[in-house]
């Protein structure tokens, strides 16, 4: 599922308080470090998503990479970000 751009301005997570603002994570991170985290998720982890990461990441089912593969080559060429930062899994569940 598309996570949708509605939640928290900082880190997109849904936001009780209102959708567009920080939340409660966010604001104290800008009250410690003066600045807060801008990143997004491009979709929600739910359990379809839970196993397609399950099947592609853990069992090594590489040919699910072409499942987001236009989508996602198109949400990066579109960034104006200083840094994209893949998150790679550690050297024990490679
Ligand atoms: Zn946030």
């Amino acid at each position: 599922m598309r996570w949708d751009d509605h939640g928290c301005a900082g880190c997109g997570k849904e936001n009780i308080n209102k959708n567009g603002f920080l939340c409660a994570d966010c604001q104290t991170w800008e009250k410690l470090y003066g600045w807060h985290l801008h990143h997004r998720g491009l979709y929600r982890y739910n359990e379809a998503m839970k196993e397609y990461m399950q099947r592609y990441k853990f069992n090594g089912d590489y040919r699910l990479c072409v499942v987001f593969q236009r989508e996602l080559s198109k949400v990066v060429n579109e960034q104006k970000a200083d840094l994209i930062v893949p998150i790679p899994v550690t050297s024990t569940t490679m």
